[in-house]
């Protein structure tokens, strides 16, 4: 009975999706459609012996479907294959597609086998090989159309979806202004650093900056000539850091957090000093003017991480911000360090 309740409410659930789609669904959709629009014709080989043919069939597939390269000759077909990669291609030869199936890792392309005759078992040979599709020698202009319109359509949206997915990738983890870490990548690996340090028992510190009077900046420089600044910012705390085991991410407009693994409180200490001067010390470059940047600094630095202390994460952002807010008060373009207060245990 409960299973079957269960049941009933998932159904109406997906039934009220089904009668109004989502604005994230249109929007998908929408977003597919502008990257579809925008790609150019994939690029297709036609690796087919019998010239004839290869010039029958390179004159009928049209140049905006898909971009074709003609090869006869199966090994080079094959070299050419290993060095750019295809979506489409179309061939007469078996052994040709039975090669490219064995290839392992890479992409897949669409594969539409041509044979010798147009009959079933010929067809099955080419399918049980590895094809996708099959067009006899003899086919109509409309039926071609259609069928390489079909492998295009793959060819797309495997295309679309690569991109899709790399992008995604760099969008949640990297600022897309500043190229450094961004908030969802502090917020989700962060917790984790403070974990990895308390199950060893290692030190760990967080430097946390905030640009003095950035308002200004953008108020006398343009909302441009600001995000200049951000940019020049990332960079310059990163260059003040080791690399590949301190990070800095952006968690706000103009504050960013910097995460020292490994580094005690006095150490940290060294290293905020450190980053203060390097913003203070030099100009940064805005449309080939200087221009002078303070940031205010708040530390919160542990010798040794506890293991079992709740929250231990969020609570050292606490006092890492309430330092910061103690370096603005004091009046700006300085350093405020906290050791994190943990119950003795
Ligand atoms: P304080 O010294 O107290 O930090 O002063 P402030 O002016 O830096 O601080 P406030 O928080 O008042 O202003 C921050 C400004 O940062 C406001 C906002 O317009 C600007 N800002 C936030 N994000 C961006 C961004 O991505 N690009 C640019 N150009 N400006 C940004
Ligand atoms: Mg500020
Ligand atoms: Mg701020």
């Amino acid at each position: 009975m409960r299973t079957g309740g269960q049941t009933t409410v998932i159904k109406r659930v997906l039934e009220r999706r089904a009668q109004q789609p989502s604005a994230i669904q249109e929007d998908t959709t929408a977003t597919i459609a502008v990257m579809l629009r925008v790609l150019p014709p994939p690029r297709a080989l036609l690796a087919i012996s019998d010239a004839g043919i290869r010039a029958d069939f390179e004159r009928r597939i049209p140049a905006d479907m898909l971009d074709v390269e003609a090869n006869g000759d199966e090994d080079e077909a094959l070299v050419s294959l290993v060095t750019e990669f295809r979506s489409v291609i179309v061939t007469d030869s078996l052994e040709l597609i039975r090669r490219i199936r064995s290839q392992q890792g890479g992409r897949a392309p669409y594969i539409v086998y041509v044979p010798p005759l147009d009959e079933p078992r010929e067809r099955e040979s080419g399918l049980t090989a590895g094809a996708d599709d099959c067009v006899g020698r003899r086919v109509s202009d409309r039926e071609l159309r259609a069928r390489i319109g079909g492998a295009r359509r793959i060819a797309e949206l495997e295309n679309v979806l690569r991109i899709a997915l790399v992008e995604n990738r760099k969008l949640s983890t990297t600022d897309d202004l500043t190229r450094v870490a961004s908030r969802r990548f502090f917020s989700k690996h962060f917790p984790r650093e403070v974990e990895r340090a308390a199950r060893y028992g290692r030190p760990l510190s967080l430097i946390l900056c905030d640009i003095d009077y950035f308002k200004n900046a953008n108020d006398t420089l343009g909302h441009a000539g600001g995000d200049e600044i951000l940019k020049h910012f990332g960079t310059r705390l990163q260059e003040c850091l080791r690399r590949g085991v301190d990070w800095v991410a952006r968690i706000g407009g103009e504050e960013f957090a910097m995460v020292l693994p490994e580094t005690g409180y006095e150490q940290a200490l060294d290293v905020a000093r450190k980053l203060r001067a390097a913003v203070a010390n030099r100009a940064f470059k805005v449309h080939g003017r200087d221009i002078d940047v303070t940031a205010s600094f708040g530390l919160c630095g542990l010798d040794r991480v506890p293991v079992g202390e709740r929250k231990l994460a969020e609570q050292l952002l606490k006092v890492a911000d309430a330092a910061l807010y103690r370096s603005k008060n004091a009046g700006r373009n300085r350093v405020t360090a906290t050791m994190l207060p943990v119950r003795s245990r």
